[in-house]
């Protein structure tokens, strides 16, 4: 039920939230608590999560073509992409684990990338989406976010399990440290969103 002619947000009400103490303080523009500076929207919040959005985008290129993985087997040496790893479990019938891969390095971290963009170009271009339903989205991504973790876990076990019994030397090859770029990014501009400027979208859209 919407209440009254009062809008729900704190900035028709000069009301703002200190970053550093969450103290509520009234059009000011330091806090009087912790001196903190307040700003009613994080400022260049958008700029921030576009440029580190970008980031992860052109870093999951690298992620993706570069070998992940390099094993050494008996003096020959062998390099495998995300992708040629997923195949290879297929071939040796490890079906289930490549499932887990697939998912946890190509399939989450593209539906991230995705999402976010559809947030911050539903913000930037100020378009009609619910905002009920761009919030869900955003604490699903943000809810993902902290599995990434598991992606590069998952890698280092797979990369062992390929070559089991013959194995002498596997390690992380180049796409590795842009997969974790790929996450880092991914995470940073999920963070460096200010999700208030979701709720001034329904604002615009109430006019
Ligand atoms: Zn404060």
């Amino acid at each position: 039920m919407k209440s009254n002619s009062f809008s729900e947000r704190g900035i028709d009400r000069n009301w703002t939230l200190c970053r550093g103490c969450h103290n509520i303080v009234v059009v000011t523009d330091y806090c009087p608590r912790c001196h903190t500076r307040v700003d009613p929207r994080r400022p260049h919040s958008l700029q921030y999560a576009w440029a580190l959005l970008l980031t992860a985008v052109i870093m999951i290129f690298p992620a993706n073509f570069y070998p992940i993985t390099q094993v050494t087997n008996q003096g020959v040496t062998g390099y495998d992409t995300i992708f040629s790893g997923i195949i290879s479990l297929v071939e040796s019938e490890m079906v289930g684990i490549a499932i887990i891969v697939f998912i946890a390095s190509i399939l989450v971290p593209v539906m991230k990338i995705v999402g976010l963009s559809i947030i911050l170009l539903a913000v930037t271009l100020k378009l009609r989406l619910s905002r009920r339903w761009l919030m869900i989205f955003y604490h699903v991504i943000e809810f993902i976010g902290r599995w990434s973790m598991l992606d590069l876990f998952v890698i280092g076990i797979v990369a062992s399990l390929i070559n089991m019994g013959q194995l002498l030397d596997a390690k992380p090859a180049p796409a590795a440290t842009f997969f974790a770029m790929v996450i880092l990014f991914t995470q940073l501009a999920a963070k460096s969103i200010d999700t208030r400027l979701l709720w001034d979208l329904e604002y615009h859209d109430e006019q």
